[in-house]
């Protein structure tokens, strides 16, 4: 019989976020077989660990999930600043059509240890070209996630992304999703409903639904391709995809910026899993976040990627609380229009959301073990008034110490257990020499 006080990892005198936001102090969390087993009083624990990580000076918190990245955009860092928009088609889709299998790999290598390094413990990628190849290096790293291919059938895409045909590309993502075990899963993504063709959008929401798989796409994302679209369906694209009757599937819908109030209340209806990325909609404008809120839409954040100021989601909750006050709190005296506790939740909460992986997002008993403890003794962390503030005012992915998935640790006193730092910088270099537009893309 099992011995029932053994456990894989336990976080003696532990401090923890609990899912209310408030601190819970003096406890013992034990790990079992990728999940929480138990959280008992420090004074009480009889548990014993194969492993045991103290807390002193720690804080624990769910890991972070980023609800929208592109890992086939890591090696587009410092590129798009400064570029007037629409850069997808400008710039980021002719960059990926160019990749190829080792700088795919190295890309989600890369990528892999960025997110570890800075607490991000699950993601959904928006697709590229080689989920198989990002798969088994996420799955080596240890992170949890979702994949995709990118569908798309625009004759501007280039030919190397280009879906040939529609029933090719719902094979190409039906083979996809074979191909995944583990921590990650499939979600069937289309680029944007403006740029595909309805023939297209209407297939992959049917092999969605069909499959039992989510869906995502970039929706509401530019004020013109709105307008676009109403031009050519004659309705806003919420309003066109629930009245086309195509969309049963469960689906992460990241940047909704321009929304109308219908459109509000067909994702609240829907729980369409939104996600907003603050650092890449600033170049886009500022979504309803606070309706979509109230309404009961789950919202959670994302980066976009790396080209898009980087993958640390700390960043993303201090910068979003900066543009919910001066275009949505200043003008109403209201100071609180976007709280702390409401951005943590949108990182972890709503991240898992977007990643539809039931009970993630919380540190509580029988919740998959996705944990990051935050370094609280540090000079901009401590001494302070309020905690809670404090992570969102100027915590920062650097403050993370260790980082667990599934009860894995991946990040251990900031050292990456599970991605060779030294072999993949290496690795990349070598491929700039190789293929130098990977460093200038013009
Ligand atoms: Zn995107």
């Amino acid at each position: 019989m099992a011995d029932s006080l053994h456990c894989d990892l336990l976080l003696t005198n532990a401090r923890y976020l609990a899912p209310d936001m408030t601190l819970v102090s003096g406890k013992a969390i034990a790990l079992r077989e990728g999940r929480v087993l138990d959280i008992v009083d420090q004074a009480q624990c009889a548990y014993r660990g194969d492993a045991v990580l103290d807390g002193r000076d720690l804080l624990w918190m769910p890991g972070l999930v980023d609800g929208h990245l592109h890992t086939s955009q890591q090696l587009l860092r410092g590129r798009l600043l400064d570029e007037k928009p629409v850069i997808w088609k400008r710039v980021n889709v002719p960059f990926e059509s160019r990749l190829d299998e080792e700088s795919s790999r190295l890309s989600a290598e890369l990528a892999a240890m960025e997110m570890i390094s800075c607490g991000t413990t699950g993601f959904v990628d928006a697709g590229g070209k080689y989920p198989e190849i990002y798969a088994g290096v996420y799955e080596q790293a240890g992170l949890r996630g979702r994949l995709s291919v990118m569908t798309n059938d625009n004759p501007f895409c280039p030919e190397s992304l280009r879906a040939p045909s529609v029933p090719a590309a719902v094979e190409r993502l039906r083979a996809m999703r074979s191909a995944l075990t583990g921590l990650l899963k499939p979600i069937y993504s289309v680029t944007t409903p403006t740029a595909v063709s309805e023939e297209l959008l209407r297939a992959v929401f049917q092999a969605a639904e069909e499959d039992g798989v989510p869906v995502e796409t970039h929706m509401n994302e530019y004020a013109g391709e709105v307008t676009e679209f109403i031009e050519r369906c004659g309705e806003r694209p919420f309003v066109w995809l629930e009245r086309e009757g195509l969309w049963e599937a469960p689906m992460t819908a990241p940047h909704c910026i321009f929304l109308s109030q219908e459109e509000i209340e067909i994702l609240a209806r829907r729980q369409v899993r939104v996600v907003h990325c603050p650092f890449s909609n600033c170049g886009k404008g500022v979504p309803p976040a606070p309706q979509l809120l109230h309404a009961g839409v789950p919202v959670g954040l994302g980066t976009d990627g790396s080209a898009h100021g980087g993958l640390d989601l700390f960043r993303e909750m201090r910068l979003f609380r900066g543009v919910m006050n001066v275009t949505r709190g200043v003008g109403t005296a209201d100071s609180s229009v976007m709280p702390a506790e409401t951005l943590l939740k949108m990182a972890t909460q709503g991240g898992a959301a977007a990643l539809m992986e039931p009970g993630l997002g919380v540190i509580e008993r029988g919740a998959p073990a996705d944990l990051i403890a935050v370094d609280t003794a540090a000079p901009h962390l401590w001494p302070t008034q309020n905690l809670v503030h404090t992570l969102v005012e100027s915590a920062s992915g650097a403050d993370v110490r260790h980082s667990i998935v599934n009860g894995k640790l991946l990040m251990k006193d900031r050292e990456l257990l599970t991605v060779d730092a030294d072999r993949v910088r290496r690795e990349a270099e070598r491929l700039f020499e190789r293929q130098p537009w990977l460093r200038s893309w013009k």
